[in-house]
């Protein structure tokens, strides 16, 4: 399949991605992937979004703009968001606590509640590039015996390949589990 034919099928044709598909002959997953091949930048398909809202491709004025982004501006955020879980947040296992002020907090204002704990036991900031190890390998399990805390990177390594180690000798039973350690690996 030619650029000119997916151009002309898929954007100007607004057929959807299947649609495509189906009209050349080919699969879903190759079009999508000749599309990627070729940069041709992908439309969400249904709803009121891109050629399906009436007003695609017209120029909107600075009122307009204006309007939205002042409709928009603090609503979602923080307590305001529907999401607000009361301040602790779950990802990718881990747990996640908003603390706007803290100096590791990311876009949102959260922090891992691993790196708050550590921090409380220290009883002072971790120091840029620190790591705190779970022991368990559970990442939402933070309490204060489960955290070990590397003060940087190139301990927490030394610390994996010794517990590599003794799992591997048989002195430890627990094959060793740290989501952070693989992770970076
Ligand atoms: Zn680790």
């Amino acid at each position: 399949m030619t650029k000119e034919e997916l151009v002309s099928l898929y954007v100007d044709g607004g057929l959807s991605l299947s649609g495509v598909a189906k009209r050349i002959g080919s699969t879903t997953t190759t079009v999508q992937r000749n599309m990627i091949r070729l940069g041709i930048p992908r439309r969400k398909d249904g709803g009121m979004s891109g050629i399906n809202n009436p007003s695609w491709g017209k120029p909107k004025s600075q009122a307009q703009k204006d309007k939205i982004s002042s409709s928009l501006t603090g609503r979602f955020i923080g307590e305001k968001s529907c999401h607000w879980k009361g301040g602790r947040i779950s990802r990718a296992g881990y747990v996640y606590v908003h603390s706007p002020n803290h100096p590791q907090a990311n876009a949102s204002g959260y922090v891992c509640e691993h790196w708050l704990v550590a921090e409380k036991a220290l009883g002072h900031y971790l120091p840029t590039g620190a790591v705190v190890h779970h022991i368990n390998g559970v990442r939402s399990d933070n309490g204060n015996t489960n955290l070990v805390i590397c003060e940087n990177n190139s301990y927490h390594r030394f610390l994996h390949g010794r517990l590599t180690r003794l799992f591997l000798d048989g002195y430890c039973l627990v094959k060793d589990d740290c989501p952070q350690f693989k992770e970076e690996e």
